[in-house]
């Protein structure tokens, strides 16, 4: 039975935007997982350390039949696929795959948090949902369009 599931991805080294559109592609590549819908891609001041470059955000829509904690081994690999500087060896990350939402799952243990605990905060995660889940509601029953409407969008900006 497939489930429908959200995923965010951030980068703000190297060519960013090519690192997010390859790695939103990439999901496609996960045993019984299909790719619905990519957002646009935008770009986010950083926030807490501000001395770091821009990143580019986007969201993905998959349908997948992988269990959750399978479904974020997946995304770890594509972090490590996709997310390396090529230039030098042991470059840092540079891509990160957040696991947004699993259908209706609510979870938390040492491994996941789902939804993912800081979604409802960030605006570079609803603004791009919303673009691709205009009617979507969380499983606690809030309305994300409600939640994008008193986001604060300072530094977003959609490319
Ligand atoms: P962050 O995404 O919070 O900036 P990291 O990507 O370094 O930081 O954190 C990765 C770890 O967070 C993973 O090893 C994973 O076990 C844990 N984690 C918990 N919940 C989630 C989630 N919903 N999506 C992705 N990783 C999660
Ligand atoms: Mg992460």
């Amino acid at each position: 039975m497939s489930i429908r599931a959200y995923i965010g991805l951030g980068a703000n080294l190297g060519d960013a935007a090519g690192t997010v559109q390859a790695a939103m592609q990439g999901l496609a590549t996960l045993p019984t997982t299909r790719l619905i819908a990519t957002s646009s891609l935008y770009r986010s001041a950083p926030v807490g350390y501000l001395e770091q470059p821009d990143f580019i955000n986007a969201v993905a829509v998959i349908n997948t039949d992988l269990t959750p904690y399978t479904l974020l081994d997946g995304l770890l690999a594509l972090e490590e696929l996709f997310g390396r500087q090529r230039s030098f060896r042991n470059a840092p990350r540079t891509l990160d795959m957040d696991l947004l939402l699993y259908g209706d799952a609510v979870m938390h243990d040492k491994r996941l948090t789902v939804p993912h605990p800081r979604m409802r905060d960030r605006s570079f995660v609803l603004v791009p949902l919303h673009e691709i889940a205009a009617d979507l509601h969380l499983p606690d029953g809030s309305v994300l369009a409600e939640l994008v409407a008193s986001c604060d969008r300072t530094g977003l900006h959609r490319l």
